[in-house]
């Protein structure tokens, strides 16, 4: 049986910005339902774990990695979730702060993190057959087994899946820290290795040199070898053609179950639809929008333009003017696009309530209270939103690129099927127009809503596939 450690910058329930959070807690538990011998090792950001699980940390053991010419502390905890172990990676410079992400020295922190990783295997005795690495944090692994670690014998046999969550961020420093932090020489640095416009790439460096590299849909994994879709790596992903995959994320099925979810006012299923109106009740109460009979149109999101919130700025004016709707947007992101959304609150204050926060049990009262969930995004690796809106009954309307496109059926009005909406032409008056189209059906056909509805709950988002197919990248790259 392949025994696996997985590697990631974060983990739900302990701290998530967006899908990889999700996905580091869901993936390693159906694999290990699955019967894989696996454990995850993430930072310990000290400032941000939560309090409930704060008691079950304990210390394993520490020493010291050398970044550049300091000498840094490394200590490794271990806490047991669920049947599920873990090891954090404790530095207070690197990790000790009030966010995750967005330091100037990210660079460091995640070379330090990446160093941690590769010296903890031997002393912690846990030699995984692969190393499942996640998006650029944790990309420049391979090259360090290589190029760094290659004299520690019982690594030799360790395979690595790098798995791109989002091309957008890469890791693009000075390729002075070859020297600064890694103490590697330049052998990599080529255009056939790690270097891009003479900057090292981390996520690139992945690519070139992991034994396999998935991303998290099927499409995505087409997508992002053209130029419009690559962020600059298009070449370097056909290029490796050959052990590139796409592999669908899922959802929790149990822990985002309409049925159960203890965050609802009125929990609900499929065969009974009824108490989710007070799940809209509820949720209009709360964002200061009138308990009125008109479509809920939701964003729950990071505010950027990857998911698409400048075209559906430029889609509300008109919508929100002529069409008896709401809107509710839960997110955080670019200052520019949260102001924009409040503007729209001064002029339509009984249409639209942004809520500029991050806040997860909101969230999942939007997910049931609302009536359609909107993801126009320009490009999308896979997307969670738009399953667990399924999931709530919750039609989505979207964009149908990459993990949108392999999840929403768009409805078809012959013939009754699909299980949201979608457009491809990304212009603002294509998005209004589908918009608007959402308002009609739910407004003059309802029973054809509810079959869409019932479609959407029929589906199974569930980790039981694609845990396999996990499986089976591993059985390749071991075998
Ligand atoms: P991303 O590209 O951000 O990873 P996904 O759709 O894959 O997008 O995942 C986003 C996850 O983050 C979902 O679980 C979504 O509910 C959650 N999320 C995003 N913004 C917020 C917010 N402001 N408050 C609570 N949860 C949020």
């Amino acid at each position: 049986m392949t025994k696996v450690l997985f590697a990631a910058a974060e983990a739900a329930p302990f701290y998530k910005t967006g899908g990889l959070g999700d996905v580091s807690l869901a993936l390693p538990r159906a694999l290990k339902a699955d019967g894989v011998e696996i454990r995850v090792v993430i930072p310990y950001y000290e400032k941000l774990f939560p309090e409930k699980y704060r008691a079950q940390v304990k210390d394993l053991l520490n020493f010291t990695v050398k970044v550049g010419d300091k000498s840094q502390y490394c200590g490794i905890k271990t806490l047991q979730l669920d049947d599920l172990d873990y090891y954090l990676i404790d530095n207070q410079e690197y990790f000790g702060r009030e966010g995750l992400y967005g330091y100037w020295d990210d660079g460091e922190r995640f070379a330090f993190f990446q160093m941690a990783i590769c010296e903890m295997l031997e002393r912690v005795d846990y030699i995984p057959d692969v190393l499942h690495l996640n998006d650029w944090h944790t990309a420049f692994i391979p090259v360090l087994l290589k190029e760094k670690y290659y004299w520690i014998k019982a690594y030799r046999k360790l395979k690595t899946l790098l798995t791109i969550h989002n091309m957008q961020f890469q890791g693009i420093y000075d390729p002075v820290i070859l020297d600064s932090l890694f103490k590697i020489g330049w052998q990599t640095f080529n255009e056939d290795g790690i270097a891009f416009y003479d900057q090292v790439n981390f996520l690139k460096a992945g690519i070139n040199f992991a034994d396999a590299v998935n991303t998290v849909s099927p499409s995505y994994a087409q997508e992002i070898q053209t130029p419009q879709f690559g962020e600059r790596l298009d070449g370097v992903l056909r290029a490796n053609q050959a052990k590139l995959t796409g592999i669908m994320n899922g959802i929790d099925m149990q822990l985002y179950d309409p049925a159960t979810d203890p965050a609802l006012t009125a929990n609900y299923s499929a065969s009974d639809l009824a108490p989710k109106a007070k799940d809209k009740a509820a949720l209009q109460k709360a964002v200061g929008l009138p308990e009125a009979d008109v479509p809920v149109f939701a964003v729950v999101s990071r505010l950027t333009t990857q998911k698409g919130m400048d075209l559906l700025l430029d889609a509300l004016d008109d919508f929100l003017k002529k069409q008896a709707v709401q809107v509710i947007v839960l997110g955080t992101g670019d200052p520019a696009l949260e102001h924009a959304f409040e503007i729209y609150q001064l002029a339509y204050p009984d249409k639209i309530a942004p809520q500029i926060k991050f806040d997860v049990n909101l969230a999942q009262q939007i997910y049931a209270g609302s009536d359609s969930f909107l993801m126009p995004s320009a490009f999308e690796p896979s997307g969670l939103s738009q399953m667990m809106a399924m999931r709530y009954g919750t039609l989505p309307l979207v964009h149908l690129v990459g993990g949108l496109k392999d999840t929403v059926v768009p409805y078809n009005h012959y013939t009754g099927a699909g299980t949201g909406f979608g457009f491809e032409d990304y212009r603002p008056a294509v998005l209004r127009k589908m918009m608007t189209m959402a308002v009609e059906c739910y407004t003059k056909h309802p029973k054809a809503w509810a079959k869409l509805q019932q479609q959407a709950m029929a589906l199974d988002f569930g980790w039981g596939k694609s845990a396999k197919k996990y499986q089976h990248v591993y059985d390749t790259i071991t075998s």
